[in-house]
């Protein structure tokens, strides 16, 4: 590894320039391979394992330079096609999203198939070398700002749920996609509602068999559980958006490393540096004297330990091409378990402050001087963000689920419907 960061730091020497602009960085970077240094050679990565990526995307950081582009493409899209894709596919779409140029979202869940994923009612109908997509999803998250989406639509009604799926890349600016945003309670519109009618996607889209998708999705939703257990990748680390839409490519690269926020931007990202900022904040509000609050925050410390020792003993099993069956489930249950503890707990150090919160920069300067305390909107931040990643990438009730059957051999839940065909099968309206 050692060779690596050095030959990575020599790279960064001669290459990273402030004055670029955000897509000429992010050209030089992803074509050298170090965006997504975890995909394969044949997949503009370099084939290191999770670990090793993440001290790249580190030094990368620490260099002062802007991290590699962000977002679902590169976190989901890139993998599974680098998985399931054939060259030309990969040439085509992980290319594109490892140098930024294009944003992709998640078209999976809809109003009545979440957790029960396979039981999803959006149709892609053929027609020549086209396919007609009709249906509706939800919970879209960053489909605003996407070029492309990662689909999966029924193709065969007669099969059963499972085997009726195919999966394609389908492009988002087209008349058919009606994408509305949902405003949440955080204030922001992280996710949407999007409304496919008479949609058009191609054969050459199809990532991966003919009604073979599921497998497909099923290598897209073990990226994102394992990247999410592991703080979220680099998606959370970059400032700047990647894709047309959102319009950071023309920017200069340098105003954005200037703009970034230690720890991560908000949402999500900002829970991997929370447990220091949580310490000093309980120590500047005196909290820090409750022995109940000195408990929790050694709970907290602990929990990321243990996160911490898995992943090293993960690579040390890899090594030896052994494995640690149900990691990315167990991974994800133990960041939903931080992120409750990090609400909990902070929402105890401000006190009655936590019923204040800010939207928006004007807000949050008002807060900080009614409150004196510049940490208080990352608190409510938090605290109004954790109810979202115990649901996305498979609730924690579905991980204990698949941890149950899959790892430790329980049997299945009783139900009917594995064999029959999915148009015979009882539906919601
Ligand atoms: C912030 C956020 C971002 C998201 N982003 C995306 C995205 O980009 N793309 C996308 O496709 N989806 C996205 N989702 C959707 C997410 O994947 C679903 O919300 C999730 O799979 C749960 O589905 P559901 O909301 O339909 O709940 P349901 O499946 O209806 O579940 C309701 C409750 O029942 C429980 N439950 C359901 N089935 C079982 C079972 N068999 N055993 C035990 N308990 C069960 C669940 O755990 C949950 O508590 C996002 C969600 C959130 C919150």
């Amino acid at each position: 590894m050692a060779d690596v960061i050095d030959e990575l730091q020599a790279w960064l020497d001669e290459n990273w320039d402030s004055d670029l602009l955000v897509a000429e960085w992010w050209e030089r970077l992803g074509l050298a391979g170090w965006s997504a240094p975890s995909l394969p050679e044949n997949a503009y990565g370099r084939g290191l394992s999770r670990n090793d990526a993440v001290r790249v995307a580190e030094t990368i950081g620490e260099h002062g330079a802007l991290p590699a582009p962000g977002g679902l493409g590169l976190l989901l899209a890139a993998p599974t096609i680098a998985t399931h894709g054939t060259q030309e596919q990969i040439d085509r779409y992980v290319r594109q999203i490892v140098i930024g140029q294009e944003a992709w979202c998640q078209l999976f869940s809809e109003p009545v198939a979440g957790s029960d994923l396979a039981g999803l009612q959006s149709r892609a109908v053929q027609d020549g070398d086209e396919w007609i997509v009709n249906g509706q999803k939800v919970w879209t998250s960053g489909g605003h700002y996407a070029d492309l989406g990662m689909l999966i639509a029924r193709t065969n009604s007669e099969a059963p749920k499972h085997q009726g799926i195919s999966y394609f890349a389908i492009d988002m600016h087209q008349p058919g996609m009606d994408i509305r945003p949902l405003k949440e309670m955080t204030g922001r519109a992280l996710f949407n509602e999007v409304f496919m009618t008479d949609a058009r996607t191609t054969t050459d889209a199809m990532i991966g068999d003919q009604n073979n998708g599921w497998a497909v999705a099923n290598t897209t939703l073990a990226f994102e559980r394992a990247g999410l257990g592991s703080g979220g990748g680099s998606a959370a680390t970059s400032a700047a958006l990647p894709g047309t839409v959102a319009g950071h490519l023309a920017q200069r690269a340098g105003d954005f490393v200037k703009n970034r926020r230690p720890g991560g931007g908000g949402g999500g990202g900002g829970f991997r540096g929370a447990g220091k900022m949580l310490r000093e904040l309980a120590k500047s509000t005196g909290a820090i004297d409750d022995p109940t609050v000195r408990q929790d925050l050694m709970r907290l410390h602990t929990l990321q330990e243990i996160g911490r020792m898995q992943t090293l003993r993960l690579k040390a099993l890899k090594v030896k091409g052994q494995d640690i069956p149900g990691f990315g489930n167990i991974g994800k249950l133990a960041m939903s378990d931080m992120m409750r503890l990090q609400r909990d707990l902070g929402l105890r150090i401000i006190g009655a402050a936590g019923m204040l919160h800010a939207y928006d920069s004007a807000g949050k300067a008002k807060l900080d001087e009614a409150t004196g305390q510049p940490f208080n909107a990352i608190v409510t931040e938090l605290a109004l963000f954790a109810q979202g990643p115990p649901i996305y990438g498979g609730t924690d009730q579905v991980q204990r689920n698949i941890i149950g059957e899959r790892v430790l051999g329980l049997p299945k839940e009783p139900g009917f419907d594995r064999a029959m065909p999915f148009s015979e099968l009882p539906k919601n309206a």
